[in-house]
């Protein structure tokens, strides 16, 4: 039995919401509060013919910290699940802090405005000093670390599929496959095609920001980067087939590198089309990219703000989309003094998604992964003061609970690897 204050009802919080509510034995109470009530009224309507679970909805704008203290306060949830934005982790954290109450998300934090200089200088001496330069970073969330542990509270990171799943196969991988980790190769394949020239399958402009960034990978005790999509590989994914996939920077290996500091080399590979590449590289010299604001018939307007307007909206894509996603880790280490590797990984079909929660695998292998790791909070598997990403936690319960309730694993002992 618990309350669950829900922040955010976009794509991957449908799902995380859907699958909460089909475990109305642990979630027995949960509202949804995000930007556009409507949104949430909807989807709370549609739920409560067929759940068990007490299901609320409030209007809440998460930039603001008043508010959210307000609502929590009001609501007394016994977690708060960020499924908005990476834009409003810190001020939902710092609310969840006043109010005494444990926190998750599934990305970590990165400014709206890349332009305010108080975040840019300290932004350009992250840049100088760690080598890599993408806008999100953990250290922002990581320095909440002491006050969560003397609240006695949770803070879990990147509770999605990656991050999030991921780190829990680095963490079982340890556990169950190594006793040393040399290489981690992390390989996100979508086989799924929707139909349109162009769409990004999650919120388009944290997606678009992540993959027009420079790449880079941890080797050897720091980071190495490269131009943007300057490294690619092919690679035959199981149920897929060959896709080529190219190197990218991802958030989950600056705390795998933290938490296994044995681990030599890091990777992040994520497959895309030559449509996608040619869309996204054209946008991007025309400047529709751009997160800083200019003035437009008389108003000032974001162009990325404006590309995602134009957009199909990654919620609709559901029922367009076919084929699947495949998404795992391969190891490379030793066990007993031999030389051993390990593949590990999720093969998830958009068409089945869309049949249990009317939603495409993209926000599915978030939003379940976001429930499994609600759960294992409200359980008390995972009950560790502090503010932790996934590998550091039992992977147990959180892979036997991904089995269950729709992303089960795969395994290899005799992987190819990726050159
Ligand atoms: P969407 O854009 O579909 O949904 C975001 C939701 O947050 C919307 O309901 C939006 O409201 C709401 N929101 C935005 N700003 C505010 C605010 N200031 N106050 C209250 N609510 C707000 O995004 P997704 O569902 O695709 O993504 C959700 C999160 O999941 C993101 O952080 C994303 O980075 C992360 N993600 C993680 C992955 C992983 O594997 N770890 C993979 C994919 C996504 P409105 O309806 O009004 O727009």
């Amino acid at each position: 039995m618990s309350r669950v204050l829900v922040i955010g009802c976009g794509g991957v919080a449908n799902v995380a919401i859907r699958k909460c509510c089909s475990e109305s034995s642990v979630f027995s109470e949960l509202m949804i509060a995000s930007r556009t009530k409507e949104k949430c009224d909807v989807l709370a309507e549609e739920l409560r013919k067929t759940s068990k679970t007490k299901i609320e909805t409030a209007k809440v704008d998460a930039d603001s910290k008043e508010e959210l203290v307000k609502l929590i306060s009001a609501y007394k949830p016994d977690l708060v699940m960020n499924i908005a934005l990476p834009y409003q982790d810190l001020t939902i954290m710092d609310a969840c802090l006043e109010c005494k109450v444990n926190y998750m998300d599934t990305a970590n934090y990165e400014p709206e405005d890349t332009d305010d200089p108080e975040w840019r200088k300290i932004y350009e001496k992250r840049c100088k000093e760690e080598g890599f330069s993408a806008y999100f970073d953990y250290s922002w969330q990581w320095a909440y670390k002491k006050k969560f542990e003397d609240a006695g509270l949770i803070a879990l990171l990147g509770s999605g599929f990656d991050p999030g799943v991921t780190q829990a196969y680095v963490a079982y991988a340890k556990k169950h496959e190594f006793d040393t980790i040399d290489t981690i190769d992390i390989l996100d394949c979508n086989g799924g095609d929707h139909g349109y020239k162009f769409a990004t399958n999650f919120n388009p402009e944290v997606n678009l920001r992540e993959v027009s960034a420079p790449g880079s990978y941890w080797e050897d005790g720091h980071w190495i980067e490269i131009p943007a999509m300057s490294i690619k590989r092919e690679y035959d994914f199981d149920q897929v087939g060959m896709k080529d996939m190219y190197l990218l920077h991802h958030e989950e290996i600056e705390s795998i590198a933290k938490n296994l500091p044995e681990v030599k080399r890091i990777r992040f590979f994520m497959t895309f089309g030559q449509s996608y590449l040619d869309h996204m590289r054209c946008l991007e010299d025309v400047g529709m990219l751009s997160t800083t604001p200019i003035m437009f018939e008389g108003r000032e307007i974001v162009p990325i703000k404006f590309l995602k307007a134009l957009l199909p909206d990654p919620a609709s894509l559901g029922p367009r989309t076919h084929g699947k996603t495949n998404i795992g880790c391969i190891f490379t280490g030793k066990k007993d003094g031999k030389d051993k590797t390990y593949y590990i990984y999720n093969v998830c079909d958009h068409q089945e998604c869309y049949r249990e929660v009317k939603s495409q695998a993209i926000s599915y292998t978030t939003g379940v992964p976001a429930m499994c790791g609600a759960l294992m909070l409200l359980t008390g598997k995972w009950n560790t003061p502090g503010v932790h990403t996934i590998e550091e936690l039992d992977p147990d319960p959180f892979i036997e609970a991904l089995d269950k309730y729709g992303l089960p694993k795969s395994e290899s002992h005799n992987p190819v690897l990726v050159k």
